[in-house]
């Protein structure tokens, strides 16, 4: 969709931003520009749209080279959405959304359609916001404005230069699963400037780590660059913490799951106990003949049950259990919550195994590569940590 072909800025007093950089971005991907400040991060995204002149090199949009474009047939196809959103305070919240439309000349029943719609898709209806003015919304509404404006034009690729950076962390929590739920939608082509790293794991189906004058050290997706970033100076940008930042990209998987002896509703409660003397556990899960979790048996009800009891009448429900895929993170902290230190982890009702915290070490481990990444050796004491 998008290639940059050895594109480069140098600013007319000499600094070079931007040095040669090579770089593909796929269609309805989105990827997240990352590195220390000063990289060339926001010079390289408004290279893409020609807010800033490259130098040398190419950058390529769908096979045309965007060099040649005119600007109002380019920005037609880019929308941009920056920090402090750029709105325009003299206009209503509606005129903000329909600028470039306005711009492109549609027709007006169009544009309000459009601009309606957009507001709807932010969470902001056209009804009770479209006559107000910026200042009478909260940042985190400025910056829902900001993502509808650049979405009118219904342009094939979105240009975000840390679009929630100016909000408080609730607002911005809320503004990343928003814009999660909306590019799951619409699946622009999106390049996403940001310093949190955090919010580039959550966000982006791949990472872009630059390093200064917009070299790129390394484009690969969040669980990789995290797992095994590619050399020292990644490693030392996503963190010592990278191990749990991990957590927010790994999914439960069935091989990563404990499996603790199973009984059925109708097996008797006395072999249900010998079950459970003969493994380190110290519980049964039930299923029933479907396979379907129904409980758990063990402790003093299981102790002190008649032998021919049907282990049906002894089992205990779980409060809670984890869907299979569930991230990591999400099923640590449901584990946290949950005094046993285990939750059976389900697809459907289907019973699949358990999650422990070893469990949980165990996915990690098995996701840093053979040689153990850049300095595994000063993870692992973190990652027991979990
Ligand atoms: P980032 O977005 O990664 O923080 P920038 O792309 O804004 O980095 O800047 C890259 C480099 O280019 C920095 O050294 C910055 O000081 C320099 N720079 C940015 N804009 C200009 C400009 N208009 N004139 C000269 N140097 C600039």
């Amino acid at each position: 969709m998008i290639r940059l072909d050895g594109l480069g800025k140098r600013y007319p007093d000499g600094t070079v931003a931007v040095d040669s950089l090579d770089m593909g971005v796929g269609r309805g991907e989105l990827i997240a520009l990352v590195g220390p400040s000063g990289c060339g991060k926001s010079t390289t995204l408004r290279m893409v749209n020609r807010l800033i002149e490259p130098t040398s090199g190419r950058i390529v949009l769908d096979g045309d080279d965007v060099t040649k474009v005119s600007t109002v047939q380019l920005r037609r196809r880019i929308g941009y959405v920056i920090q402090q959103v750029g709105l325009f305070p003299h206009l209503t919240v509606g005129a903000n959304v329909a600028t470039v439309p306005r711009l492109l000349g549609w027709e007006k029943g169009r544009t309000r359609e459009r601009t309606a719609e957009m507001l709807d898709l932010v969470g902001l209806p056209a009804g009770t916001y479209a006559d107000r003015y910026p200042h009478e919304l909260s940042g985190g509404q400025q910056q829902r404005i900001g993502v509808a404006r650049g979405l009118a034009a219904d342009p094939d690729v979105l240009l975000m230069d840390e679009p929630f950076g100016a909000v408080d962390p609730i607002a911005r929590d809320r503004l990343q699963g928003e814009f999660r739920r909306i590019q799951s939608d619409l699946h622009k082509t999106v390049l996403f400037v940001t310093h949190d790293i955090d919010e580039a794991v959550r966000l982006a189906d791949k990472i872009a780590v630059f390093s200064e004058g917009g070299r790129l050290e390394q484009l690969a997706d969040p669980a990789s660059v995290l797992g095994a970033p590619a050399n020292q100076f990644v490693a030392d940008f996503v963190g010592s913490d990278r191990g749990l930042r991990r957590l927010a990209v790994q999914p439960v998987e069935e091989q990563d799951l404990v499996q603790p002896p199973v009984v059925r509703l109708a097996d008797r409660a006395a072999d249900a106990r010998a079950a459970v003397d003969r493994a380190p556990e110290g519980y049964a899960v039930v299923v029933d003949d479907a396979g379907d979790l129904r409980g758990y048996v063990g402790g003093p009800a299981l102790a002190q049950a008649p032998g021919d009891a049907a282990v049906e009448d002894v089992a205990r429900r779980f409060g809670e259990t984890v869907e299979l895929g569930t991230y990591l993170r999400v099923a640590l902290s449901e584990l946290v919550r949950h005094d046993a230190g285990w939750l059976p982890v389900v697809a459907g009702d289907r019973y699949l195994g358990v999650l422990t915290p070893e469990a949980v070490y165990a996915a990690l481990r098995r996701t840093v590569p053979g040689d153990g990444g850049v300095d595994a050796e000063q993870e692992r004491p973190l990652l027991k940590a979990v």
